[in-house]
């Protein structure tokens, strides 16, 4: 029996895993291994959560709890969401076992006894207040390449290059904000170096890969490897086996990788077979598949192969189709809504099959895909619920109502002889694209199937045959609910609940899961008494998100005023001067409602990516939001005190290009009294409108995000609102 191990990238304990997660590896993983299952291979598919590293300590920190508090946390979030979404690992575990640490070490120590380690002095931020020092993300500073200010120690966000800690400018502990000084500290470096003659060889041989990621890593083989270290100064991770190391442990990407290696020896202990990890990493034949997603495609075809190589002994990556990133334009917007891409918050509104569906059929398999609540309804609705549901319900609602049992198969003519012929060639589609993972091929052979199969029915047409010709209709309804089945068969790796509710309906014995692909030769058991049919999918809403994605252009700061003038060339305008993180200066029209003394406190609202304007020959870099009705007034701002600088991201992902004054005046921001909760009614005056805001109080206005029939609150960090600081009719437009 074949053997295949099925290997999933290791997503970190500190957030719920999201659609990305899902779409990116776990989903074409479990898709592969229940398919892989059904043929009768034997497989055993391994991974858990990332435990280690900078994301669970800063995570930590933040919260003032301990990273194991943290990942253990995220840890029972993950594994629970992950069985509910029927992810059938043979085990999830995590990388804070003491077998994981065991078996980290033993390739550590291989690997330096083998004279694959190098340890080398390099220089480090060294924090003397914080007594400590700061790794990665634990500094920041100015980008030597493109001075972008927040760029950290290992890598600069915006040009994205790999930073060495030394070339930083202007560090800063992000821990004190005080000044690091450089420190020598001694680390051990892996030296990838001793296999490049080997990974180009192997990178060569992978012409079953998918194009871009051989691309990719011959890409990096040809531009050369240097030495990367495998050590870091935390106390967070596994501990490094070598005396003078104490204070220091393992580099996270180092131990994660090992991973796949500890959960399969744990696996083994599990099963009480602790020698049994063997067949899958020493026998030759066993094809090893792992699952990712494109920023991790270094790791797998170069770095865990070189660890491999020099530990020796171990099957190298059979194939790593990694996926490229589905983009979640909207993504932090959709939060503000009340609707969130989480796996735990989605599994609250949809069934898993209705998740899995839409993230296999949109799965960013070639290229970047983009997820929405817009394309997710549509999908749902048109295909799964208006195609295949449709299908499967009217076949089996309709023998049920006329039969009440599995009709008797006659004599097929030639329509029917063609319906059973289109069912093998599904199968071959399905079975052939899954064999090289082509997961959304296979998932359009089974639409297509589904497609079949009414237009099958409608030509049969059993309605106008159920009272002249029984006989002849159950035939028809026979050769129905065989398509029936097979699409349960075949729709099984992507949507096992629902194919297991179809396979009890056809009344067929035992489960899909132990009969798997065999359940496509299995005859219908003529005769059999059937259930009442329940429909297997309903139809979703778009969750209404994206309606507000056009706001997302603007830029909004907290801005605190610093100085007033008047302006040197009119009567009306002020000059400000006003902090939003950096000083900038302003023109604004506010002479008639407030002195310069009382605008010196006000703590405003600002674009910052405003076209610059020259208001009577003074240029003016940002403009402030208020409120205007009639001779009124009222400035918009936080309701609670926010640092100058504060995004007011209102949950979406701030604009980064400029806006023009007219986009601007597109734009609907306006007054509104908030005059019902659960669900929340924002009053706009002339009308009322649906809300998304979190903790509304009743009577109390908001600015807000005007979009049709709906609305949303505008909110900064930590989900403070935006409010006036005076008094200000409902339905006032902001500008
Ligand atoms: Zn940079
Ligand atoms: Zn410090």
């Amino acid at each position: 029996m074949p053997r295949v191990l099925v290997c999933v990238a290791w997503p970190y304990a500190n957030g719920a895993i999201h659609v990305g997660h899902v779409s990116g590896s776990i989903l074409p993983a479990d898709i592969f291994a229940r398919f892989n299952r059904m043929i009768g291979n034997d497989v055993i598919m391994v991974s858990g959560s990332d435990m280690h590293g900078a994301p669970i300590t800063v995570a930590a920190d933040k919260e003032k709890v301990s990273p194991e508090t943290i990942a253990n946390r995220y840890h029972a979030i993950n594994a629970k969401a992950i069985e509910d979404m029927g992810f059938e690992y043979d085990l999830y575990t995590s990388t804070h076992t003491r077998n994981h640490e065991e078996v980290t070490q033993d390739m550590f120590l291989r690997l330096l006894e083998k004279g694959h380690l190098e340890r080398k002095s390099t220089p480090q931020f060294y924090c003397e207040n914080c007594k400590r020092f700061l790794p990665d993300r634990y500094v920041e500073g100015r980008c030597p390449h493109c001075s972008y200010e927040h760029a950290r120690g290992d890598q600069c966000d915006s040009c994205g290059k790999d930073l060495n800690a030394d070339q930083l400018l202007d560090a800063r502990c992000q821990i004190c904000g005080g000044s690091p000084e450089l420190r020598e500290t001694e680390h051990f470096f892996l030296k990838l170096s001793d296999f490049t003659d080997a990974l180009v060889k192997y990178g060569e041989a992978g012409s079953h890969w998918r194009p871009h990621v051989r691309a990719f890593t011959l890409n990096v083989l040809r531009e050369g490897l240097t030495s990367r270290p495998i050590t870091r100064d935390i106390t967070w991770g596994v501990p490094v086996p070598v005396k003078g190391f104490e204070s220091k442990r393992i580099y996270v990407w180092f131990d994660a990788v090992i991973g796949y290696l500890s959960a399969s020896k744990e696996w083994a202990k599990l099963e009480g077979r602790p020698e049994e990890w063997k067949d899958y990493w020493t026998d030759s034949t066993c094809k090893g598949y792992y699952f990712l997603g494109k920023d991790n495609i270094v790791f797998h075809t170069i770095i865990w192969p070189a660890m491999l190589l020099g530990y020796e002994g171990l099957n190298l990556p059979y194939d790593v189709p990694a996926n490229q990133f589905m983009t979640l334009e909207g993504q932090k917007f959709s939060k503000s809504m009340g609707v969130s891409i989480a796996i735990p918050d989605m599994l609250t509104k949809f069934r898993p099959d209705v998740i899995r569906f839409y993230l296999a059929a949109n799965m960013p398999e070639m290229k970047d895909s983009e997820f929405s609540w817009e394309d997710m309804a549509a999908r749902v609705n048109n295909e799964l619920v208006a195609t295949y549901g449709n299908f499967i319900h009217r076949a089996l609602s309709f023998t049920f109502k006329n039969f009440g049992a599995i009709p008797v198969k006659g004599e097929l003519d030639d329509r029917d002889k063609a319906g059973i012929a289109r069912i093998a060639e599904a199968e071959k589609e399905v079975r052939d694209a899954l064999s090289v993972c082509e997961f959304r091929r296979a998932l359009k052979g089974v639409m297509d199937l589904a497609q079949f199969g009414n237009q099958y029915f409608d030509s049969v047409a059993p309605w106008s045959l159920v009272g002249t010709d029984k006989a002849r209709c159950g035939t028809v309804l026979h050769v129905s609910l065989t398509i029936c089945k097979a699409l349960a068969v075949l729709a099984y790796p992507f949507m096992p609940f629902s194919s297991e509710s179809i396979w009890k309906q056809l009344k067929m014995e035992g489960t899909l899961r132990e009969v798997g692909w065999k359940g496509l030769d299995l005859p219908l058991k003529e005769g059999e008494k059937m259930d009442k049919p329940a429909p297997q999918f309903a139809k979703i809403e778009a969750e209404g998100a994206g309606e507000f994605q056009r706001y997302a252009a603007l830029n909004l700061k907290v801005g605190k005023v610093l100085d007033v003038q008047p302006h040197p060339n009119a009567d009306k305008l002020y000059l400000m001067k006003v902090d939003i993180g950096r000083t900038i200066a302003m023109v604004s029209g506010l002479k008639d409602f407030y002195s310069a003394e009382q605008l010196k406190a006000k703590t405003l609202i600002i674009v910052t990516n405003l076209e610059p304007a020259t208001i009577r020959g003074v240029k003016s870099e940002g403009m402030l939001l208020a409120a205007e009705e009639g001779n009124r007034l009222a400035l918009l701002t936080p309701e609670k005190d926010l640092e100058a600088g504060t995004q007011i991201s209102s949950g979406m992902e701030p604009g980064q290009k400029q806006v023009t004054f007219k986009e601007f005046q597109k734009l609907d921001i306006r007054v509104g009294a908030i005059s019902a909760v659960d669900p929340a009614v924002l009053d706009l005056g002339s009308r009322k409108v649906q809300c998304a805001v979190d903790a509304p109080e009743k009577g109390r206005k908001y600015a807000a995000f005007v979009a049709g029939e709906k609305a949303l609150v505008m909110f900064g960090p930590d989900k403070v609102k935006i409010v006036f600081d005076s008094d200000i009719p409902v339905g006032a437009k902001v500008r």
